[in-house]
């Protein structure tokens, strides 16, 4: 499941991984982010699209419902192998992260994080907030953490998005 605040990138790095520019659009309406997004791989995988959080102008009601949804999802999905937690790499860490990261810890539930629109910062700045961020959640007490670089615009750091869904995904049921 990839979850992320809004406008994270979330649409377009599905796009990206599944090379399908139409797939989860890129969303310029809070309306897509409503919803939990399936995409079926094949029979046995998916991917999910997780609602995204932050649009200042939606009321605190449907905000309070994604939350609602969001939670259901989490505790109560049986097929779920791991998440991917995106994070723009100008502005990691925000409230809703921690609170995920958090939720991830204490449920034994693995966490890939993307470092997104890694081509916004030079690649030291861009290792520096790598650094930062995995510090961060290595102190998080039973968290199962792993971070990397991302764009969707030039695909740095896809192969190895790639290479670790397969680890989710193809390991023994
Ligand atoms: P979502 O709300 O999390 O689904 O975010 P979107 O995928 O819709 O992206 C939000 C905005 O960030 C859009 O204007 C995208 O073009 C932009 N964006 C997404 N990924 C990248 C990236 O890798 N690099 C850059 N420079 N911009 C990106």
């Amino acid at each position: 499941a990839f979850a992320g605040r809004s406008k994270a990138g979330n649409s377009s790095a599905i796009n990206t991984l599944t090379g399908n520019s139409k797939l989860a659009r890129i969303s310029k309406t809070p309306v897509r982010t409503q919803l939990l997004n399936f995409f079926s791989i094949d029979e046995q995988r998916r991917l999910v699209d997780l609602p995204g959080y932050g649009f200042a102008k939606v009321p605190l009601a449907v905000k309070n419902e994604w939350q609602k949804h969001l939670d259901e999802y989490l505790s109560e999905r049986q097929s779920l192998r791991g998440l991917v937690l995106l994070m723009d790499i100008r502005h990691p860490l925000q409230p809703f992260d921690t609170v995920l990261l958090d939720w991830a810890a204490r449920s034994a539930m693995p966490v890939h994080v993307l470092l997104t629109k890694a081509d916004k910062l030079t690649y030291g700045a861009g290792k520096t907030a790598l650094l930062q961020t995995q510090k961060v959640m290595i102190a998080k007490k039973g968290l199962q953490a792993t971070a990397q670089l991302f764009s969707s615009h030039n695909g740095q750091g896809l192969d190895d998005l790639r290479q670790h869904l397969d680890n989710w995904l193809l390991a023994e049921e």
